[in-house]
């Protein structure tokens, strides 16, 4: 960390900052130049907060130097990390295809489901049991009962699943009944509580990006997950609000490949949430993937017209079956497959 202190400064206020500095157990470095004094903490920054010096007297402003997170940062790791979800790789030269409905509504719409997920090639399916409503009177998702139907539905075709967790009180029934990969979604990107206890087991994570979260934000985010421990964190963007209203939300291309630098940690895309329609859903999958995506969460219904939820997004199985054959070629043409 550097604190620069005014032009003004005097030997008193430079004293109280190296001693804060020294209390927190850094060693200090002045630079005593024409116009500023500067000060350099020698040591591990992360004990430190520009807070802790910015409103000492003589202090123009103080900054970190060092980066926040250090788990997922590809400085630690550089190479890039595969997770394993029951020997599916994520991560690696395969990229995968996650789809299936927005919410789990019937046995039968998940068994057709599952069938057309299979069908499709993807070798992970998605689910909603636990559904994050913006109105509390729109359909809050099936519960556990969703978790079973999922569970005896992509059982039958050897597909991990993937659903999301809001309530960290369910933590416990996930993990009883299997759950394969816990999605933790856009409005809880920040909850730190709930990050930090699927950071105690070793489940892989989908960490959705905060609607309006920086990509420093959910970097720091996925960090309170591999602080406690649990390292199979999945990058997951799925478009951030601007000021454009033609769509749900703006899917942010760029964040693949500053993410794929800055962390050796999966990214996948969703494409659904992020343009809301589903004739969109091919041309955001294609751009994703040629960014270097290493995976896509897209939704898709039996009859996306009777959906309860998200029904003008989701692909129909044979939208779905031919979103698949277009990736596949982007992903050959870039050395990888699917
Ligand atoms: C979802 O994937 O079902 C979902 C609610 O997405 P998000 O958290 O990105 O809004
Ligand atoms: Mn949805």
């Amino acid at each position: 960390m550097i604190i620069i202190m005014n032009r003004d400064v005097t030997e008193q206020q430079i004293e109280t900052v190296l001693a804060k500095i020294r209390d927190h157990g850094l060693d200090a470095n002045i630079s005593r130049g024409t116009e500023r004094t500067v000060i350099g903490a020698i040591g591990d920054e992360r004990k430190l907060a520009p807070e802790m010096f910015d409103s000492l007297p003589g202090v123009e402003y103080s900054m970190h130097i060092v980066k926040q997170y250090k788990i997922v940062s590809r400085e630690s790791h550089p190479a890039d990390t595969v997770i394993d979800i029951r020997g599916i790789p994520l991560g690696g030269k395969q990229i995968q295809i996650i789809a299936g409905p927005c919410s789990v509504e019937t046995q039968e719409q998940m068994d057709a489901s599952a069938q057309f997920v299979s069908e499709a090639g993807c070798r992970l399916m998605r689910g909603g049991a636990f559904k994050p409503r913006t109105s509390p009177y729109a359909f809050q998702g099936k519960g556990v009962e969703g978790l079973d139907m999922f569970g005896r539905a992509a059982r039958k075709y050897d597909l991990p699943i993937v659903t999301e967790l809001m309530d960290v009180r369910m933590l416990d029934t996930f993990l009883e009944r299997g759950v394969d990969v816990i999605q933790i979604g856009t409005r809880n990107m920040q909850n730190f509580d709930l990050l930090k206890e699927v950071g105690k087991i070793d489940t892989p994570v989908i960490l959705k990006r905060g609607m309006s979260a920086t990509v420093s934000e959910w970097l720091m985010s996925a960090e309170y997950i591999a602080a406690g421990g649990n390292h199979n964190i999945i990058f997951c963007e799925r478009g951030i609000r601007t000021f454009e209203t033609a769509y749900r939300n703006v899917l942010d291309v760029t964040a693949i490949p500053v993410l794929k630098r800055e962390t050796h940690l999966p990214v996948i895309v969703d494409p659904s949430h992020a343009g809301g329609k589903a004739w969109m859903v091919p041309a955001l999958s294609r751009a994703a993937i040629a960014a270097g995506a290493d995976g896509l969460l897209v939704e898709m219904h039996p009859k996306p017209c009777e959906a309860w939820c998200d029904a003008d997004q989701a692909l129909n199985p044979q939208e779905l079956k031919n979103l698949m054959g277009v990736l596949r070629q982007i992903a050959l043409a870039l050395g990888r497959d699917l």
